[in-house]
């Protein structure tokens, strides 16, 4: 099957045994590949209501049918499972040779099931797989464990590997790979730690399946000239993704003081012009010329490879306006494999709490020493505060009480990306349809949003947008798995992606002939929703009271006693329904599942809850 190498890997930890699964041509082409894949294979063999910190949960590594090839930013890699913070569908990608290699190893999909009786590397190597110990990093960050791992395999291999925050089951653990690569925001890591596999190694020796290779090659080569001669022009990888920084400020949607502020008079400070002022490295994802991984100075001169997220939360969002010190913190989380953009989230939270009084303890805000002690406290679970923050915001907020749910900044257990949405309607809504959580890559509505539409407006516009933006992001990148930056930073067309797929499956495909694949990604993911929830409502798609709370709007600035508008926010999210065919609560009806092509899908979910 051209396009696909047709197998999937099953791999067991308990019993310690693996076989190979062919996969039909119809399911390719109705999945494509990445989180298409591992969304259809997650719904159909985890039981609702398991543990996704319990053996029952399987981790899935999938790539798609462009992953790996000779194209722009074709390195990435899906991992998915049962989110440990949110208890729906979660997945992230990640830049990671594994991407290619486990292609040429000859797999689309990697299944993990079950939990090893002690910590393990997998190693895949074509037809080979072996359960290595890995006792001897059991318990290290993932830098060290990185270097481990290329002193036994050379630097050529596809890594995934997991720190002490994993290894701790902290919710937001991410995954990690190559120097700064880091995915799986929903606690990807978590679920990896939870199985004891500490990492894996997969090495290929065989061609990737294309229909036409030469022409590909070909073609590959001149678009990813042409990209960086864009790139160059635009001068978007000198700055990098921290280059939006003083945009957000400007505009007001900077996260400052646990996202109470929107904007700071020292946030250039650790703006991207300061970060490529200081630069030591850069780093990039395999067949990628953007290479946007700025690393800068920590405190100890050591690297710390940043971006515009992990900044805004780690920065001005903790009261700190000094590269070096979010240099630290950011490397802390890179090492001990925790997410730096719930990392922030939870630190701020906790420092909001101290200092609204709902618990006790030193004024935080500003002190990056006390920052970067509890973040070691929360990665190894030291003590209770570092155990009630490993939990993440929402829990933490459940458990400390006293109004703090308030000002928890999370939607359905997923902290909010960098981007304060106190008066900007639309990605408050894209934050909150996001069936993940409040995840800025489904649908990155806010560029223009402030800058081409109404800001204050709930138009049904914006829901359309959100719609649209999703489905290429969401739906065309996540499945044919490439990096969205050349199209969103540079503007390279959306239109190139089918001109890769044709050549590499032989077919004939136009953008159109996506749409429909991924809208059943979303109404998977929300019947995956659905069944862990049956009393789900569209509660769960709303942002945090403080976003439509009149008191907590600026007093200064650009949006001046502007917040959101509840009623409105509602209006616009039956919108967003509307246009999707979902019912009241946000859930697709049994005709727009039908139309999808999801009626076994629909039926499994009946057994559960009604569907409208
Ligand atoms: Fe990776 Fe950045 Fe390149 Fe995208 S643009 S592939 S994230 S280095």
């Amino acid at each position: 099957m051209d396009g696909w190498t047709g197998q999937f890997l099953r791999v067991d930890l308990t019993s310690r045994t693996h076989r190979v699964e062919t996969f039909s041509e119809e399911f390719a082409y109705r999945w494509i590949g990445g989180r298409g894949f591992a969304v259809k294979i997650l719904y159909d063999e985890l039981a609702p209501g398991i543990d996704p910190l319990g053996p029952q949960n399987k981790l899935v590594v999938a790539v798609g049918p462009i992953s790996g090839i000779p194209a722009p930013n074709t390195g990435k890699t899906i991992v998915a499972a049962k989110s440990p913070a949110t208890g729906g569908y979660g997945d992230g990608n990640l830049g990671t040779r594994v991407t290619d290699q486990l292609r040429k190893a000859g797999y689309d999909a990697l299944i993990i099931e079950g939990r090893a009786d002690r910590p393990t590397m997998l190693v895949i190597d074509d037809d080979r797989v072996e359960y290595l110990p890995a006792d001897e990093v059991w318990g290290k960050g993932t830098l060290d464990t990185n270097d481990w791992i290329y002193a036994r395999y050379g630097k050529g291999v596809g890594v995934l590997n997991i720190g002490q925050g994993g290894e701790n089951l902290v919710r937001f653990a991410t995954v990690r790979s190559l120097e700064g690569r880091s995915g799986g925001r929903p606690g990807m890591g978590a679920v990896m730690g939870s199985k004891l596999l500490k990492a894996i190694v997969v090495k290929g020796s065989r061609p990737i399946p294309q229909a036409f290779p030469a022409e590909m090659k070909e073609l590959g080569r001149d678009d990813l000239k042409a990209v960086r001669a864009m790139d160059k022009e635009q001068a978007w990888s000198v700055q990098g993704t921290d280059g939006v920084l003083p945009w957000c400020n400007e505009v007001a949607a900077l996260p400052v003081h646990n996202f109470r502020g929107t904007h700071h008079p020292d946030a250039w400070m650790v703006d991207g012009e300061r970060a490529n002022a200081v630069r030591m490295a850069t780093y990039g994802c395999p067949n990628c010329t953007m290479r946007c991984g700025i690393a800068v100075p920590d405190e100890q001169g050591r690297e710390s490879e940043i971006d515009y997220e992990p900044v805004g939360l780690l920065g001005p969002n903790l009261d700190i306006y000094d590269m070096a010190k979010v240099g630290t913190l950011n490397r802390l989380c890179d090492d001990y494999g925790l997410d730096s953009i719930s990392a922030g989230g939870v630190l701020s939270f906790y420092a909001d709490a101290i200092e609204r009084g709902a618990v006790e303890g030193e004024p935080l805000f500003g002190d990056a020493a006390a920052f970067a002690r509890l973040l070691g406290r929360i990665a190894n679970r030291e003590d209770e505060v570092g155990n009630l923050l490993a939990e993440g915001t929402m829990r933490a907020a459940r458990a400390i009480g006293h109004g703090s749910e308030a000002y928890a900044m999370q939607v359905k257990g997923m902290e909010i990306s960098a981007y304060n949405c106190k008066y900007i309607p639309g990605m408050a809504l894209a934050f909150g349809v996001s069936p993940m959580g409040a995840h800025h890559k489904e649908s990155w509505i806010i560029t223009y949003e402030v800058r081409q539409t109404d800001r204050g407006s709930y138009g049904r516009d914006k829901a359309q947008k959100i719609v649209d933006l999703q489905r290429v992001r969401g739906g065309l990148f996540e499945s044919i798995v490439t990096c969205r930056f050349p199209w969103v930073e540079l503007g390279w067309g959306a239109e190139h992606y089918p001109i890769y797929f044709n050549k590499v499956t032989g077919k004939d495909w136009t953008l159109d002939d996506f749409w429909p694949m991924a809208d059943r990604i979303y109404a998977l993911m929300k019947l995956f929703w659905l069944r862990e929830y049956p009393e789900t409502d569209r509660y769960a798609d709303y942002v945090p009271d403080a976003w439509f709370d009149p008191d907590n709007a600026d007093t200064e600035g650009p949006i001046a006693g502007m917040y959101l508008d509840r009623e409105k926010y509602d209006e616009l999210l039956g919108h967003y329904y509307d246009i999707r065919g979902y019912d009241a609560r946000g859930i697709p009806t049994r005709a727009t599942l039908a139309q999808l092509g999801l009626d076994a899908e629909a039926a499994v979910a009946e057994e559960y809850a009604t569907l409208a």
